[in-house]
Protein backbone atom coordinates (compact mmCIF):
# COMPACT_ATOMS: atom_id res chain seq x y z
CA UNK A 1 0.00 0.00 0.00
CA UNK A 2 1.72 3.08 -0.86
CA UNK A 3 -0.11 6.50 1.33
CA UNK A 4 0.01 9.38 0.90
CA UNK A 5 -1.65 11.90 3.38
CA UNK A 6 -0.77 15.42 2.22
CA UNK A 7 -2.04 17.20 -0.48
CA UNK A 8 -2.85 20.79 -1.72
CA UNK A 9 -5.27 20.92 -4.71
CA UNK A 10 -7.17 24.89 -6.20
CA UNK A 11 -8.97 24.79 -3.12
CA UNK A 12 -6.27 26.16 -1.62
CA UNK A 13 -2.71 26.81 -2.76
CA UNK A 14 -2.00 23.66 -5.05
CA UNK A 15 -1.84 23.88 -8.68
CA UNK A 16 -4.65 20.74 -9.32
CA UNK A 17 -8.41 20.95 -9.32
CA UNK A 18 -9.34 18.62 -7.04
CA UNK A 19 -10.58 16.42 -9.28
CA UNK A 20 -7.21 16.38 -11.34
CA UNK A 21 -5.29 16.03 -8.06
CA UNK A 22 -7.11 12.64 -7.16
CA UNK A 23 -6.47 11.51 -11.23
CA UNK A 24 -2.66 12.58 -10.84
CA UNK A 25 -2.64 10.28 -7.35
CA UNK A 26 -3.80 7.31 -9.18
CA UNK A 27 -1.69 7.74 -12.53
CA UNK A 28 0.99 7.83 -9.48
CA UNK A 29 0.11 4.45 -8.49
CA UNK A 30 -0.97 5.85 -4.54
CA UNK A 31 -3.54 3.19 -3.05
CA UNK A 32 -4.47 6.12 -0.86
CA UNK A 33 -4.69 10.00 -0.85
CA UNK A 34 -5.63 12.57 1.79
CA UNK A 35 -6.24 16.50 0.96
CA UNK A 36 -5.08 18.37 2.78
CA UNK A 37 -6.03 21.61 1.81
CA UNK A 38 -5.13 24.85 4.15
CA UNK A 39 -8.38 25.88 6.35
CA UNK A 40 -10.85 24.66 3.85
CA UNK A 41 -12.61 21.65 3.11
CA UNK A 42 -14.17 22.93 -0.26
CA UNK A 43 -12.52 20.62 -2.44
CA UNK A 44 -13.65 17.28 -0.61
CA UNK A 45 -17.04 16.67 -2.89
CA UNK A 46 -15.32 17.75 -6.23
CA UNK A 47 -12.41 15.41 -5.10
CA UNK A 48 -15.08 12.58 -3.57
CA UNK A 49 -16.76 12.41 -6.74
CA UNK A 50 -13.84 11.94 -8.97
CA UNK A 51 -12.36 8.87 -7.13
CA UNK A 52 -10.70 6.86 -9.13
CA UNK A 53 -11.72 2.79 -8.95
CA UNK A 54 -8.57 1.83 -6.64
CA UNK A 55 -7.98 4.74 -4.87
CA UNK A 56 -8.98 5.85 -1.51
CA UNK A 57 -9.25 9.41 -0.68
CA UNK A 58 -9.16 10.81 2.78
CA UNK A 59 -10.48 14.25 2.86
CA UNK A 60 -8.83 16.46 5.46
CA UNK A 61 -7.21 19.80 5.98
CA UNK A 62 -4.15 21.65 7.46
CA UNK A 63 -5.16 24.01 9.93
CA UNK A 64 -2.72 28.18 9.78
CA UNK A 65 -1.48 28.01 13.90
CA UNK A 66 0.36 29.62 16.17
CA UNK A 67 2.16 27.88 19.05
CA UNK A 68 2.38 30.70 22.18
CA UNK A 69 4.88 29.91 24.81
CA UNK A 70 3.48 29.28 28.36
CA UNK A 71 6.23 31.77 29.50
CA UNK A 72 4.97 34.55 26.94
CA UNK A 73 7.63 34.29 24.18
CA UNK A 74 7.25 34.44 21.09
CA UNK A 75 5.01 32.49 19.10
CA UNK A 76 5.61 30.16 16.02
CA UNK A 77 3.46 29.42 13.16
CA UNK A 78 2.62 26.11 12.82
CA UNK A 79 0.35 23.74 11.03
CA UNK A 80 -2.16 20.91 11.84
CA UNK A 81 -3.50 18.28 9.90
CA UNK A 82 -7.02 17.73 10.49
CA UNK A 83 -7.95 14.25 9.11
CA UNK A 84 -11.67 12.60 8.77
CA UNK A 85 -13.34 15.78 10.42
CA UNK A 86 -16.99 16.57 10.33
CA UNK A 87 -16.91 19.33 8.14
CA UNK A 88 -20.45 20.57 9.59
CA UNK A 89 -18.70 20.79 13.24
CA UNK A 90 -19.94 24.34 14.17
CA UNK A 91 -16.63 25.24 16.04
CA UNK A 92 -14.39 23.85 13.26
CA UNK A 93 -16.53 25.66 11.00
CA UNK A 94 -16.46 28.87 12.58
CA UNK A 95 -12.62 28.72 13.03
CA UNK A 96 -11.96 27.81 9.57
CA UNK A 97 -14.22 30.91 8.26
CA UNK A 98 -12.62 33.40 10.06
CA UNK A 99 -8.90 32.07 8.81
CA UNK A 100 -10.49 32.61 5.56
CA UNK A 101 -11.53 36.09 6.17
CA UNK A 102 -8.38 36.80 7.77
CA UNK A 103 -6.38 35.37 4.55
CA UNK A 104 -8.37 37.25 2.42
CA UNK A 105 -7.87 40.78 4.12
CA UNK A 106 -3.97 40.24 4.58
CA UNK A 107 -3.73 38.82 0.77
CA UNK A 108 -5.55 41.97 -0.19
CA UNK A 109 -3.21 44.72 1.73
CA UNK A 110 -0.53 42.88 0.77
CA UNK A 111 -1.18 43.34 -2.54
CA UNK A 112 -2.18 46.75 -2.35
CA UNK A 113 1.04 47.95 -0.24
CA UNK A 114 3.35 46.31 -3.25
CA UNK A 115 1.22 48.45 -6.07
CA UNK A 116 1.09 51.29 -3.93
CA UNK A 117 5.15 50.93 -4.37
CA UNK A 118 4.56 50.82 -8.10
CA UNK A 119 5.03 47.07 -8.29
CA UNK A 120 2.69 46.15 -11.35
CA UNK A 121 -0.14 43.97 -9.13
CA UNK A 122 -3.67 43.90 -9.56
CA UNK A 123 -5.58 42.68 -6.08
CA UNK A 124 -8.47 41.84 -8.94
CA UNK A 125 -6.13 39.20 -10.71
CA UNK A 126 -4.69 38.10 -7.13
CA UNK A 127 -8.79 37.69 -6.09
CA UNK A 128 -9.37 36.14 -9.52
CA UNK A 129 -6.61 33.29 -9.75
CA UNK A 130 -7.86 32.12 -6.07
CA UNK A 131 -11.21 31.61 -6.88
CA UNK A 132 -13.04 30.62 -4.28
CA UNK A 133 -9.93 28.99 -2.69
CA UNK A 134 -8.11 29.63 0.67
CA UNK A 135 -6.27 32.34 -0.75
CA UNK A 136 -2.37 32.75 0.00
CA UNK A 137 1.13 34.10 -0.59
CA UNK A 138 1.15 31.24 -3.39
CA UNK A 139 -1.74 33.22 -5.50
CA UNK A 140 0.08 36.33 -4.90
CA UNK A 141 3.44 34.95 -5.66
CA UNK A 142 2.09 33.64 -9.50
CA UNK A 143 0.56 37.09 -9.98
CA UNK A 144 4.04 38.44 -9.34
CA UNK A 145 5.35 35.71 -12.52
CA UNK A 146 2.68 36.60 -14.41
CA UNK A 147 3.68 40.35 -14.47
CA UNK A 148 7.03 39.62 -14.88
CA UNK A 149 8.53 40.80 -11.27
CA UNK A 150 10.17 37.62 -10.13
CA UNK A 151 11.20 34.60 -12.18
CA UNK A 152 9.31 31.82 -10.10
CA UNK A 153 7.40 31.22 -6.89
CA UNK A 154 10.41 30.82 -5.36
CA UNK A 155 11.72 33.69 -5.78
CA UNK A 156 8.60 35.63 -5.26
CA UNK A 157 8.96 33.76 -1.27
CA UNK A 158 12.62 34.35 -1.25
CA UNK A 159 12.46 38.37 -1.78
CA UNK A 160 8.85 39.98 -1.58
CA UNK A 161 6.67 37.89 0.26
CA UNK A 162 8.77 36.16 3.04
CA UNK A 163 8.24 37.02 6.68
CA UNK A 164 10.09 39.99 7.39
CA UNK A 165 9.52 41.69 4.16
CA UNK A 166 7.66 45.05 4.18
CA UNK A 167 5.21 43.58 2.00
CA UNK A 168 4.52 41.03 4.35
CA UNK A 169 1.71 40.46 6.91
CA UNK A 170 0.65 37.57 9.18
CA UNK A 171 -2.60 35.88 9.31
CA UNK A 172 -4.79 35.51 12.39
CA UNK A 173 -3.93 32.02 13.10
CA UNK A 174 -5.43 29.53 15.67
CA UNK A 175 -4.27 29.00 18.88
CA UNK A 176 -2.67 25.75 18.39
CA UNK A 177 -3.46 23.96 21.45
CA UNK A 178 -7.39 24.85 20.56
CA UNK A 179 -6.65 23.99 16.93
CA UNK A 180 -5.98 20.54 17.99
CA UNK A 181 -8.91 20.08 20.43
CA UNK A 182 -10.91 21.66 17.12
CA UNK A 183 -9.90 18.75 14.83
CA UNK A 184 -10.31 15.91 17.77
CA UNK A 185 -14.12 17.49 18.91
CA UNK A 186 -14.83 17.52 14.85
CA UNK A 187 -14.23 13.77 15.03
CA UNK A 188 -10.91 13.65 13.38
CA UNK A 189 -7.69 12.74 13.75
CA UNK A 190 -4.89 15.55 14.73
CA UNK A 191 -1.29 15.30 12.85
CA UNK A 192 1.33 17.70 13.57
CA UNK A 193 2.52 18.89 9.82
CA UNK A 194 5.61 19.16 8.88
CA UNK A 195 7.29 19.88 12.92
CA UNK A 196 10.75 20.77 11.83
CA UNK A 197 10.77 22.75 8.40
CA UNK A 198 13.31 25.30 9.06
CA UNK A 199 13.37 26.58 6.07
CA UNK A 200 9.87 27.82 6.24
CA UNK A 201 10.87 30.12 9.11
CA UNK A 202 11.51 29.05 13.17
CA UNK A 203 10.36 25.73 14.26
CA UNK A 204 9.11 25.10 17.73
CA UNK A 205 11.04 22.66 20.24
CA UNK A 206 9.74 19.74 21.91
CA UNK A 207 7.38 20.85 24.73
CA UNK A 208 5.48 22.48 22.39
CA UNK A 209 5.34 18.78 21.27
CA UNK A 210 4.19 17.20 24.34
CA UNK A 211 1.58 20.20 25.11
CA UNK A 212 -0.02 19.55 22.00
CA UNK A 213 0.12 15.44 22.70
CA UNK A 214 -1.79 16.46 25.84
CA UNK A 215 -3.97 18.01 23.92
CA UNK A 216 -4.87 15.08 21.68
CA UNK A 217 -2.40 15.10 19.10
CA UNK A 218 -2.04 12.05 17.35
CA UNK A 219 0.66 11.96 14.82
CA UNK A 220 3.77 13.57 13.68
CA UNK A 221 4.37 14.13 10.02
CA UNK A 222 8.24 12.65 10.04
CA UNK A 223 8.66 12.13 6.66
CA UNK A 224 7.95 15.12 4.67
CA UNK A 225 10.01 16.54 2.09
CA UNK A 226 11.05 19.67 4.37
CA UNK A 227 12.82 17.21 6.96
CA UNK A 228 16.41 16.50 6.92
CA UNK A 229 17.53 13.00 7.78
CA UNK A 230 18.63 14.08 11.48
CA UNK A 231 15.07 15.59 11.75
CA UNK A 232 13.80 12.79 11.02
CA UNK A 233 15.34 10.57 13.84
CA UNK A 234 15.01 13.52 15.91
CA UNK A 235 11.18 13.40 15.41
CA UNK A 236 10.94 9.38 15.24
CA UNK A 237 12.07 9.02 18.13
CA UNK A 238 9.94 11.74 20.08
CA UNK A 239 6.84 10.08 18.52
CA UNK A 240 8.28 6.75 20.08
CA UNK A 241 8.63 8.40 23.50
CA UNK A 242 5.16 10.11 23.53
CA UNK A 243 3.21 7.16 21.87
CA UNK A 244 2.63 9.15 18.74
CA UNK A 245 1.96 7.92 15.15
CA UNK A 246 4.37 8.37 12.77
CA UNK A 247 3.05 9.46 8.93
CA UNK A 248 4.84 10.85 5.94
CA UNK A 249 3.84 12.67 2.89
CA UNK A 250 4.69 14.47 -0.15
CA UNK A 251 2.93 18.24 0.73
CA UNK A 252 2.20 18.19 -3.45
CA UNK A 253 1.24 21.92 -4.68
CA UNK A 254 0.74 20.99 -8.35
CA UNK A 255 3.16 22.95 -10.11
CA UNK A 256 3.65 25.80 -7.23
CA UNK A 257 6.46 23.43 -5.60
CA UNK A 258 8.99 20.76 -7.48
CA UNK A 259 7.51 17.27 -5.53
CA UNK A 260 5.41 15.02 -6.91
CA UNK A 261 2.22 13.52 -5.39
CA UNK A 262 3.41 10.38 -3.68
CA UNK A 263 6.91 11.82 -3.52
CA UNK A 264 9.28 12.70 -1.03
CA UNK A 265 7.47 10.20 2.33
CA UNK A 266 4.65 7.94 2.74
CA UNK A 267 3.02 6.69 5.85
CA UNK A 268 3.21 3.03 6.91
CA UNK A 269 0.14 0.85 6.48
CA UNK A 270 0.02 -0.33 10.39
CA UNK A 271 -0.23 3.94 11.60
CA UNK A 272 -3.32 4.47 8.50
CA UNK A 273 -5.23 1.84 10.08
CA UNK A 274 -4.61 3.14 13.55
CA UNK A 275 -5.71 6.92 12.39
CA UNK A 276 -9.06 5.44 10.90
CA UNK A 277 -10.02 3.40 13.83
CA UNK A 278 -9.79 6.70 15.75
CA UNK A 279 -11.69 9.30 13.22
CA UNK A 280 -15.43 9.46 13.81
CA UNK A 281 -16.37 12.64 12.17
CA UNK A 282 -16.34 11.46 8.36
CA UNK A 283 -15.41 8.60 6.53
CA UNK A 284 -12.76 7.72 3.38
CA UNK A 285 -13.84 7.57 -0.24
CA UNK A 286 -13.23 3.98 -1.46
CA UNK A 287 -12.84 4.41 -5.16
P1 LIG B 1 0.48 31.65 3.52
O1 LIG B 1 -0.31 30.48 4.08
O2 LIG B 1 -0.36 32.55 2.70
O3 LIG B 1 1.28 32.37 4.55
O4 LIG B 1 1.55 31.02 2.50
C1 LIG B 1 2.40 30.01 2.96
C2 LIG B 1 2.17 28.74 2.16
O5 LIG B 1 2.84 28.87 0.93
C3 LIG B 1 2.75 27.54 2.85
O6 LIG B 1 1.78 26.82 3.53
C4 LIG B 1 3.34 26.71 1.75
O7 LIG B 1 2.45 25.67 1.41
C5 LIG B 1 3.46 27.65 0.58
N1 LIG B 1 4.88 27.95 0.30
C6 LIG B 1 5.84 28.31 1.15
N2 LIG B 1 7.02 28.52 0.51
C7 LIG B 1 6.78 28.27 -0.79
C8 LIG B 1 7.59 28.29 -1.97
N3 LIG B 1 8.88 28.64 -1.94
N4 LIG B 1 6.99 27.98 -3.12
C9 LIG B 1 5.68 27.65 -3.17
N5 LIG B 1 4.88 27.61 -2.10
C10 LIG B 1 5.42 27.91 -0.93
ZN1 LIG C 1 0.40 25.48 0.88
FE1 LIG D 1 2.07 23.24 5.82
FE1 LIG E 1 0.73 21.70 3.19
Amino acid sequence: MVIDLHTHSTASDGTDPPAALVKAAWEARLDVVALTDHDTTVGWAEAAAAVPAGLTLVPGLELSCRWVPPDGGRPTELHVLGYLVDPTHPGLGAALAALRDSRLGRAERMTERMAADGLPVRWERVSELAGNASVGRPHIARTLVEAGVVASVDEAFATLLRTGSPYHEPKQDVDALTGVRLVTEAGGVAVFAHPLARRRGRVVGDDAVIALAEAGLVGLEVDHPDHVPEDREHLRRLAADLGLLVTGSSDYHGTNKRVRVGGGGHTAPAAYEAMLARATGSAPVVG
